[in-house]
């Protein structure tokens, strides 16, 4: 059994300039609640000075796990992997480029006494007008289609109970779908409204066409995904 009460995971893809003030916040965060927290970074094949950057700042925050990969996998990916290597029994997600605020996670914590999970929701989004727009209509459409209610699926600020994270199969993009698969595993979730700030430093990985179009694709694997769920129930002894 581990120690850890707190597994902070980091999905980092080029975020030199973001990566260390993040972390800063964290702890600033974090460290008031007494718990024992890790700060697990995924270094997705960077080709910037994130690992470089992270190294040098171990010695300084002990709580720093670094796990890289060989080649950029895709933001599902490293947080598939982070929540495997996770060993707090409580997790958070977090974007590693400054737009989640870490001085939300006490209160997702907190909620985390109530319910499994924890999804944070920007009502106030920080965000260019067309990636605003995109993501209302993905929302709206996948709304639609899952009859999940669900505001806000893509927020990068998610906390959960470990047992969450470990019963959900992941795939590519499916990212933006973990509260869906969280509730088909008949866990209990709550939405709580999150900070959302600009991104000041590096670039957004992604663009109207990669995300639009290939969630709407996702929507359909995810809407099969509900539809042939075991629901069955055992009335039979042994
Ligand atoms: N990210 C990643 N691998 C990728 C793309 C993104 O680990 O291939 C990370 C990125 O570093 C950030 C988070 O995923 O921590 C969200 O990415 P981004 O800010 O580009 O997304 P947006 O805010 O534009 O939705
Ligand atoms: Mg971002």
């Amino acid at each position: 059994m581990s120690d850890i009460d707190i597994s902070v995971v980091l999905p980092c893809y080029n975020e030199q300039d973001n990566i260390m003030p993040l972390i800063t916040q964290i702890t600033n965060a974090l460290k008031p609640l007494n718990k024992k927290y890790e700060i697990v970074c995924v270094n997705d094949g960077s080709t910037d000075n994130t690992y470089k950057i992270l190294k040098l700042n171990k010695t300084k925050f002990p709580e720093i796990r670094i796990i890289s990969f060989t080649k950029n996998n895709g933001l599902t990916a490293a947080l598939d992997c982070g929540f495997k290597r996770a060993k707090g029994n409580i997790i958070i997600m977090c974007d590693a480029d400054m737009q989640n605020d870490p001085a939300d996670m006490p209160k997702l914590i907190d909620a985390l006494k109530y319910y499994d999970a924890a999804y944070g929701w920007r009502k106030n989004r920080q965000d260019t007008f067309k990636k605003r727009i995109s993501s209302k209509i993905a929302n709206n459409f996948r709304r639609m289609v899952t009859k999940d209610n669900i505001h806000d699926t893509g927020c990068g600020l998610k906390a959960f109970k470990k047992k969450c994270v470990s019963s959900i199969k992941l795939f590519d993009g499916l990212h933006r779908f973990i509260p869906i698969l969280i509730e088909l595993e008949g866990y209990t979730s709550t939405q709580i409204e999150v900070n959302h700030r600009h991104r000041f430093k590096g670039k957004s990985k992604y663009t109207v066409a990669n995300r639009l179009f290939k969630s709407l694709y996702d929507l359909f694997a995810v809407k099969w995904m509900i539809k042939r769920h075991f629901r069955y129930k055992e009335k039979s002894d042994e």
